[in-house]
């Protein structure tokens, strides 16, 4: 097989024979690029609603999922599969399915596998729309979250019961930067025959091959690194095959038609059908053009994070840098070991309190104030007051946000400049 900035540029150069059953046919000739009619280089955007079918048995077959093909855009569309058949390309696994975002993704992945009276084991730091999908939207319909540390075995091996549906975690927190060990998570969750979700946004698949690592499904905001410059709003699910679906109670009924893609075909055929949350073609045309770049990008923005946080250490006016990339950090050691020695495109320094942190955002003069990770260009934010308002002070505290943190995401800017920026700000 090709490398991986190659597969990113070119794509699988096989057609998928038929797609992930009941879901999305492979490529026809004419809608696949390497085949495409005109010698385009670039995929069709197919903005339509509705497919025409040759006959009334053909709709019929399609309905009945006889037959792969195209009917409606809120279940598959050509240009959201060639997204999702170049990402798997990349990311490895069975299947994947591309959402309207992140937060579509890991809501449509709860909802697929939990039920009300079940449980989900999560890590206490997540980013913040997470756990508030979990302790204040699903909760109301009777789905307990139960929030532990995961680097913490005994506490998580002590959180799964019999009615635990899947552990989910991020493979860096943000913004606590929290290294989660997939590895050592994936032997406890196989025991317990229990799927481990990974969210892998931050550092994606490029940094992190999170289903050889074990992740059972693996999650991503491809809003971030992946739109290739905070283009559009997506999001990913990828089924790394691992799990055995049939002994998932929600899944027992689809693992009997399809086996192994018992989950693809729950979230294909009923699940994210139902909740509707499709990627719109457009913006699975724009993700495809990100995903073409993504290794240059976060090459240059995992070392200007590296680079920054090396001068801002040594800043007297900063308390403390939180950067798994510094060799002293606790979690630089597990990092080095998952994530091919690069260290992410997140840094966070602490200022001490909220009005030293509004103050130095305010001086920014390149550096932009917006919340956003992984843009190609380098934003700052103060999370206790914006991302993570919601919580109150004593829930900030357990998940590591600090009144005086300010987050950095690095760009792909000369690091010359960035770093000037930062030093007239925090003068
Ligand atoms: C941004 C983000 C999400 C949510 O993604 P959206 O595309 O904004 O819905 C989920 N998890 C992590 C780690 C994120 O950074």
């Amino acid at each position: 097989m090709s490398g991986f900035a190659t597969r990113a540029v070119h794509g699988p150069t096989i057609a998928a024979p038929g797609g992930a059953p009941g879901g999305a046919p492979g490529a026809k000739p004419g809608a696949d690029p390497s085949g495409d009619p005109h010698g385009s280089l670039r995929p069709p955007v197919y903005d339509t609603v509705a497919f025409a079918f040759a006959s009334a048995e053909d709709i019929a077959a399609a309905f009945a999922g006889r037959k792969a093909a195209h009917a409606y855009s809120r279940i598959t569309n050509p240009t959201v599969t060639e997204l999702e058949r170049r990402v798997q390309a990349l990311a490895g696994g069975q299947g994947v399915m591309a959402l309207a975002s992140g937060m579509a993704a890991i809501s449509t992945t709860i909802m697929a596998l939990a039920e009300a009276g079940a449980n989900i084991v999560a890590a206490r730091s997540l980013f913040g729309n997470t756990t508030s999908l979990l302790a204040h939207t699903l909760a109301p319909w009777g789905l307990e979250a139960r929030f532990v540390d995961m680097n913490d075995q005994e506490a998580v091996t002590a959180a799964i019961d019999n009615h635990t549906r899947a552990v989910f975690c991020e493979s860096i927190t943000n913004p606590q930067l929290e290294v989660a060990d997939i590895p050592a998570l994936a032997a406890l969750t196989r025991k317990r025959g229990v799927p481990l979700i990974i969210d892998n946004t931050a550092p994606t698949f490029y940094l992190c091959r999170a289903g050889e690592l074990g992740a059972d499904i693996e999650i991503i905001s491809s809003t971030k690194y992946i739109s290739g410059g905070g283009s559009t709003v997506g999001g990913l699910i990828i089924d790394h095959g691992t799990f055995p679906w049939a002994r998932a109670p929600r899944m027992a009924k689809f693992a009997e038609s399809f086996g192994p893609f018992a989950f693809l075909a729950a979230l294909r055929r009923e699940i994210s059908r139902n909740i509707g949350a499709c990627l719109a073609p457009h913006n699975a045309y724009l993700q495809t053009l990100g995903l073409e770049t993504l290794a240059l990008r976060v090459e240059k923005s995992c070392q200007n994070a590296l680079d920054l946080a090396h001068y801002l250490r040594h800043q007297p006016k900063v308390a403390e840098v939180n950067y798994p990339g510094l060799t002293d950090n606790p979690f630089h050691l597990l990092a080095d070991r998952q994530f091919s020695g690069r260290y992410g495109g997140i840094l966070t320094f602490d200022l001490g309190e909220r009005a030293r942190c509004f103050a130095c955002l305010n001086k920014l003069r390149l550096i932009k104030r917006a919340t956003n990770i992984n843009d190609n260009k380098t934003l700052a934010i103060h999370p206790a007051s914006t991302i993570f308002a919601e919580f109150t002070r004593p829930e900030l505290e357990v998940m590591g946000v600090g009144e005086g943190m300010i987050r950095i995401s690095t760009g792909i800017e000369d690091p010359a400049d960035l770093q000037q920026d930062l030093a007239q700000a925090i003068s």
